[in-house]
């Protein structure tokens, strides 16, 4: 038993709140609590929210009093979400260009904390939330956390692409935060070889936390590694959250197979914490409701459930700086799906991407090109690697790196598959000897160059 996990928990969480003056731990037992709410109560809380924020956003953001006044937009007359359309979109470029006057006046500067996105595909973007808010996207993350069947104090490991990715502790006593408190071991995955991998092995059979928190790719590697090398002496842990990389089926399967515990994934963001994430069912992703409301858009308008919509969240508790209507550039399917443990927070699907993954077909269909290549990958002879690129409308390029096998009827299985896609599509297909990872580490599927705006 772990002596030292209830002391971390009921001692040092508190302690550390009070010491910060942070509201944690009020903030985790509203969402332990409301995640059960019926849904009627739910969405009149939420209602209040959104209400309460477009009238502060009117009186104190500069921005959104011009944006509303420009656009007509009363915030008195909410009546629900779907008044919201008369909002623009709000870009990545606005919060660029107009941070300062996003910023609400009647918050103090020294209640307001920095953040900035890891800029992969792109420049970072900087923002601004309030302590506040903070500590309820701390308590949210903790929330869904606790899903898995961690908690406060329980070790875990990153197997992350980058350590700055997760936190960089500062002050000592920070450090000493993420040694005691946190308890997390992190291993970096930015570059992987069988050394690499096998110095994994040793150390977390050394150390043996309980749960990992990884990127899907990095686990699937790992998973692949102990599995392909007919490792049997590696520890298994009770669970892993995957997160920052699509998990696909095949993927999920091998990794349950080699280490035989519960695999849960998650879909979070810098700008708004966690979005959505498997509870202990590991069925659709739950959407942390109370905080964020989420729209999923196509040609502007919501699609449909199970079909592929452009997310735009509106972040329902940061008055530092409101995101209303942001648009992050990713992609989702919302579902109507209840989940079978009972909480109301309505579930989404991530098997998905980003705006920039998915591909145009010839006559207007939207490509999840991560799918496709994993299909692909799985199902042509002799692909080791592949990822589909798109630079023009009604232009494809597959690129391939070379397998066992492959030849003829590699060429034969594209050449009937890839139409069944895209239609009659202009396509090539490049063998390359690798295919290169994004500066943060990620392997990407599909790479669209078409502007977003042609596809959703
Ligand atoms: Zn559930």
């Amino acid at each position: 038993m772990d002596l030292w996990q209830p002391i971390a928990k009921h001692v040092l969480f508190p302690l550390q709140a009070r010491r910060e003056g942070n509201s944690v731990p009020r903030h985790l037992r509203e969402l332990e609590e409301s995640q059960w709410w019926p849904v009627e109560r739910l969405e009149q809380m939420r209602l209040e929210r959104l209400r309460a924020l477009l009238r502060h956003a009117a009186a104190h953001c500069p921005f959104y009093t011009a944006r509303f006044a420009e656009s007509g937009f009363d915030p008195e007359r909410v009546q629900s979400f779907g008044d919201l359309v008369g909002i623009p979109l709000l870009t990545k470029d606005d919060i660029r260009n107009h941070r300062d006057e996003m910023v609400a006046t009647n918050v103090p500067r020294s209640q307001l904390v920095p953040n900035k996105t890891g800029g992969s595909t792109g420049q970072p973007l900087h923002f601004y939330m309030d302590r506040e808010r903070q500590s309820s996207r701390d308590a949210a993350a903790l929330r869904h956390d606790r899903w898995s069947g961690w908690d406060i104090g329980d070790p875990a490991a990153y197997i992350w692409g980058h350590r700055t990715d997760v936190t960089a502790p500062e002050s000592l006593l920070s450090r000493l935060r993420v040694k005691y408190l946190d308890r997390a071991l992190f291993l970096d995955t930015s570059s992987l070889d069988s050394a690499r991998m096998d110095s994994f092995r040793r150390r977390l059979l050394h150390e043996n936390p309980p749960y990992y928190v990884a990127y899907a790719n990095s686990v699937y590697l790992y998973a692949k590694f102990l599995k392909d090398t007919g490792a049997t002496e590696y520890q298994r842990p009770r669970a892993i959250i995957t997160s920052a990389e699509m998990l696909d089926p095949e993927r999920r399967a091998l990794i349950e197979e080699v280490f035989g515990c519960l695999v849960l994934n998650r879909y979070g963001s810098r700008e708004t914490s966690v979005i959505a994430s498997q509870c202990e069912e590991a069925q659709g992703l739950h959407i942390c409701w109370e905080t964020l409301h989420l729209e999923f858009l196509r040609d502007e308008k919501p699609v449909a459930a199970g079909e592929p919509g452009k997310i735009v969240i509106t972040d329902l508790m940061n008055y530092g700086m409101p995101l209303i209507r942001y648009d992050i550039q990713d992609v989702g399917i919302p579902s109507e799906a209840a989940c079978a443990c009972g909480r109301g927070l309505p579930v989404m699907e991530v098997s998905a991407g980003r705006v920039t993954d998915f591909l145009l077909g010839m006559e207007g269909q939207i490509v999840s090109g991560a799918s496709l290549t994993i299909y692909l990958i799985a199902n042509a002879p002799g692909v080791a690697q592949a990822q589909l690129v798109q630079e023009r409308r009604g232009e494809l390029v597959l690129r391939v790196v070379r397998g066992e096998g492959f030849g003829e009827a590699t060429r034969e299985f594209f050449t009937r598959e890839i139409p069944r896609y895209f239609g009659d599509i202009a396509w090539r297909l490049d063998e390359v000897d690798s295919i290169a990872k994004d500066p943060s580490g990620k392997y990407r599927f599909s790479i669209s160059h078409l502007d977003p705006a042609e596809v959703f």
